[in-house]
């Protein structure tokens, strides 16, 4: 790479968002400097599932399958608390479809439709039950990127295979074995691992190399123009100049407590996202001058801490719980030993509950909360990382009955028979009349698809050992932040861009506000907005 003090457009964060803005601008003809914090690329993109929503998208259009703006703004205005703002959703409807022939027509993607994924409120206007809007990535070789393939964050944990070959992305097994060691040797990997390989490697093709390690501390401005960051770098201090616009893509903020604290909803006790969305880019556009959107709100998730499988750099890790809660043979109870939820249901809007508060105790109803299990679901189904069959980790609570199990838990022993009983009864006769569990589609994708009707996701907890571990409130990453218009360029507080600055993904508050639409609603809106706010940094005046 050409050595830099000045280029047109600077691109913060390495994520799916940053890079596609990366690549936007310089396709627009802009010279573009990629700079990354961390000393690896990608982000929470690149542990993601990678799996992309966008409506009416390219992969639908090529099979046939009908879709519309119409059909996509219902969907999203049925969901509405307030939270969408016109202008930035229509101009995710509109332009996400051409932000992926964008990124596929220069091979920064490679998508294919997720079979039978649905979206995820299907009694909403123009939702999709079959699935046509959510998209997987094709397997990537690593060995195209060279040295620049360890740079990947969390690499180490290679993902062999696609999420439509797994019960995740709705297949029956795993890919056999020998398949899954073939591509381990070939260094394929599927899922955000794809995504963020491909968007790199087309980033490096054109020249554009990340910039690790560089900590900016400060947003530089020439009169009202945002033109530059000011930081260090290896200890060193550090400046560059952007002609024509500074794009923020730095992920959310849930890994920063006093953000954490002082803007969501409620509480967080373990994200499933990487210790690199620190806020940081919120703080700068806060500095700014930039009016927030969204703040209380993030793309919620029930998860479980897996104690000995901690972050590489020590932080406390925790797994998003999505067939977990759903198979058979499982409940999950509040601190009161009594059930709260339809535990099938999707994982974004039954964030909900966990911030449910008590008024006559001052607290959380359902924190903290339990997942009960027993030796049937042991056998069957995963937990974790921990596949079936495998042994159950020591950290998981257990207890002959279920009354010993409470007093592991120290839960109230009567109250978890009497719950258990009553589940029991009801998963027997087909049916869930407390919650609803295994009435809707989307209750029975993550169930055990070898069972038929509502035996899909409704069973009996009835074989010891029984078994509980803690769910926490968690969460993908934040989804408020600077409020943009439909471009990507970050708004003021009197509603006027500030010149010069962008912003795109988690980073910003999003366009679809805090509606998780289906499978990939995070990284369609961030991979549409990365694109305009890229295009429109490029196409400012210098
Ligand atoms: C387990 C899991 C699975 C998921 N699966 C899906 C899925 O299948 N589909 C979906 O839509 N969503 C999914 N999500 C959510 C999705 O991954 C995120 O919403 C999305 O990746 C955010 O992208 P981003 O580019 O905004 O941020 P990130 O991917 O987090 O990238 C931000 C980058 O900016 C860097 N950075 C931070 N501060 C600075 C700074 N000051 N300067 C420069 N760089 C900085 C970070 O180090 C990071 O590399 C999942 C999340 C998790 C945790």
């Amino acid at each position: 790479m050409a050595p830099m003090d000045n280029v047109d457009v600077i691109v913060l964060g390495t994520g799916a968002a940053g890079m596609t803005a990366a690549l936007a601008a310089h396709e627009s003809g802009a010279s573009v400097a990629l700079i990354e914090r961390g000393s690896r690329i990608g982000g929470t993109s690149a542990i993601s599932g990678g799996v992309i929503w966008v409506a009416d998208n390219p992969r639908m259009r090529a099979a046939g399958m009908a879709d519309s703006r119409e059909d996509a703004l219902a969907y999203f205005r049925s969901l509405n608390h307030g939270d969408l703002v016109d202008e930035t959703l229509e101009a995710f409807v509109d332009s996400g479809p051409e932000a992926l022939e964008f990124l596929e027509g220069i091979e920064a993607l490679k998508v294919a439709v997720l079979p039978g994924y649905p979206d995820y409120y299907l009694d909403r206007p123009g939702a999709k039950p079959e699935g046509s809007r959510a998209l997987d990535h094709d397997l990537f070789a690593l060995g195209e990127l060279g040295d620049w393939a360890a740079r990947i964050y969390a690499i180490e944990e290679p993902k062999p295979l696609m999420l439509r070959e797994t019960p995740l992305g709705g297949a029956t097994e795993m890919p056999p074995m020998e398949v899954l060691g073939q591509r381990m040797a070939a260094r394929q990997c599927g899922f955000g691992q794809a995504m963020v390989a491909r968007l790199l490697k087309a980033c490096l093709s054109r020249g554009i190399e990340p910039l690790l390690g560089v900590e900016t501390h400060r947003l530089i401005k020439e009169g009202e123009r945002i033109n530059g960051i000011e930081g260090l770098r290896d200890g060193q201090p550090f400046a560059l100049t952007a002609r024509r616009g500074v794009v923020i893509a730095t992920g959310g903020f849930e890994w920063d407590e006093d953000l954490r604290q002082t803007f969501l909803r409620g509480p967080v006790t373990a994200p499933a996202s990487p210790p690199t969305a620190r806020g940081e880019g919120l703080s700068l556009a806060m500095a700014a001058g930039a009016k927030l959107g969204n703040m209380t709100s993030a793309w919620w998730a029930p998860t479980l801490v897996t104690p000995d499988a901690p972050w590489a750099s020590g932080e406390q890790r925790a797994q998003i719980i999505l067939i977990e809660r759903t198979v058979p043979h499982s409940i999950m109870v509040n601190r009161s030993a009594k059930r709260f939820c339809n535990e099938a249901a999707n994982y974004s809007a039954l964030g909900g509950v966990f911030h449910q508060f008590d008024p006559a105790n001052y607290d959380y109803l359902n924190l903290p909360a339990y997942l009960i299990f027993d030796a049937q679901y042991a056998a069957r189904y995963p937990l974790g990382t921990r596949q079936p069959g495998q042994p159950i980790p020591d950290w998981v609570m257990r207890g002959d009955t279920i009354e010993a199990l409470a007093e592991q838990i120290g839960l109230d022993a009567a109250t978890l028979a009497e719950t258990v009983a009553r589940f029991n009864a009801h998963a027997e006769a087909g049916h869930d009349p407390d919650f609803g569990r295994g009435t809707s589609a989307y209750d029975h994708f993550y169930g055990d698809r070898s069972r038929q009707g509502t035996a899909v996701t409704l069973g009996a907890i009835r074989e010891a050992p029984f078994y509980a571990v803690q769910i926490h409130s968690g969460l993908l990453g934040t989804n408020g932040g600077p409020r943009t218009d439909g471009q990507g360029r970050v708004l003021g507080h009197d509603g006027a861009p500030i010149p010069g600055l962008l912003g795109a993904g988690n980073a910003i508050a999003c366009p679809t506000g805090g509606i998780y639409a289906g499978a990939g609603g995070t990284l369609g809106p961030a991979l549409t907005f990365g694109y305009l706010a890229g295009r429109t940094a490029a196409l400012a005046n210098g």
